[in-house]
């Protein structure tokens, strides 16, 4: 037995070294797993291999998007393929860099643009990039950043500045989304803006269109919370509950009978309400002669609109369905301070509790619009 005993301590100490090691650098990582539908499960993965063009990231914070929420429940099969890692809006620092890459290192604050166009189909070649006919996006049609660590061509980033923190970095994505659709509708100053529907998505396209407009802006939504939380943000900005009021009634009375520059539909799936026209109509009944309706609203359901109400104001609807590039625009409204991202966060949480995040996000849309996951 002499002799023997230092022996196990040499290996001990060895396997303490290599397990002490593995805190930081081992071969594997947490990630949020949706292993069937409607089930996370927190699990170890092999780290992601890392190809030369790309950039390993450490991912701070990921936000959980309406889209997740679809996503969770299956609403998004075939195109999802279980098991499957989702997380389309998240952020971190650079942990390491391909060979091939230039211009970051590690350690650099990073936000990522989840979106990867083909670059050869026609819609590419106009330079309409969000139109692309095989768009993929990082989260939905591959494994995204609800985990610790994601590799991406490093293409796809865009530096944070330190005046914005983590947190705020991964709401660049959504407020993205937010900018590019107004940019389709083209606001101005000074424009008056509707905004149909005021959740995850409707609050981004209101703060986008804030930093641009300083018109009469409002509101419209079905849960109160949501409105609340706008009236405590934005306090200017008129909210409407489509229950209690009818909003084309009260734009058209509060704007002297004109209507609105600009009506945004961002409600997707909505609900029935008697004695109401749908949010898509609403929106060409709300707008002033010449004016502009931008349907951003993932609705599975065709939406009667009378064209001639249409055609009477020679109005025009576009459509907006990702974002392209306004990544940097985000970033610098947000280190200048025109965003009020704290409004939009509702809760953080550890990824370890993403199950009881997305069922507080599904049963309770009057106290949470954003829940941001720390998976530090
Ligand atoms: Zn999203
Ligand atoms: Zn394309």
């Amino acid at each position: 037995m002499k002799g023997g005993f230092p022996i196990i301590v040499v290996l001990r100490c060895i396997r303490r070294l290599i397990y002490a090691n593995s805190g930081t650098k081992s071969n594997t990582m947490k990630a949020a797993v949706l292993e069937q539908y409607n089930e996370f499960r927190i699990t170890e993965k092999p780290l992601p291999a890392m190809a030369a063009n790309e950039v390993m990231v450490r991912v701070h914070y990921a936000s959980i998007c309406g889209s997740d929420q679809h996503l969770f429940k299956g609403d998004f099969h075939p195109r999802t393929k279980l098991p499957f890692t989702p997380g389309h809006e998240f952020a971190g620092v650079v942990e390491k860099t391909g060979d091939e890459v230039t211009g970051y290192k590690s350690g650099d604050k990073v936000a990522v643009d989840p979106i990867i166009w083909c670059g050869a189909c026609d819609a590419c070649k106009a330079g309409h990039f969000p139109a692309c006919e095989k768009l993929r996006l990082i989260g939905i049609d591959q494994d995204g950043g609800f985990a610790q660590y994601i590799c991406v061509p490093s293409s796809m980033l865009y530096k944070v500045p330190p005046g914005v923190s983590h947190q705020h970095a991964a709401l660049v994505e959504v407020y993205g989304i937010g900018f590019h659709a107004c940019k389709r509708a083209a606001v101005k100053q000074g424009d008056r803006i509707a905004i149909y529907g005021g959740g995850k998505v409707g609050q981004c396209v209101m703060q986008a269109a804030r930093t641009k407009s300083k018109g009469q802006m409002f509101v419209v939504d079905v849960v109160e919370g949501r409105l609340e939380m706008i009236r405590q943000s934005y306090p200017e900005v008129r909210v409407i509950n489509a229950l209690r009021e009818d909003p084309v009634q009260v734009i058209r009375n509060e704007t002297e009978g004109k209507g609105v520059d600009v009506a945004f539909e961002v409600v997707g799936h909505a609900v029935d309400i008697p004695g109401r026209a749908n949010p898509v109509r609403a929106c060409v009944q709300s707008i002033r002669g010449g004016g502009t309706v931008c349907v951003l609203g993932l609705g599975d359901e065709a939406v009667p609109v009378v064209f001639k109400e249409l055609i009477w104001k020679e109005a025009r609807i576009v459509a907006s369905r990702v974002s392209h590039g306004e990544f940097a625009e985000a970033i610098a409204q947000l280190e200048q301070g025109h965003l009020k991202p704290d409004a939009l966060i509702s809760a953080l949480m550890p990824v370890d509790d993403i199950q009881k995040a997305f069922d507080l996000l599904d049963t309770q849309p009057d106290n949470y619009l954003k829940i941001l996951l720390d998976l530090k």
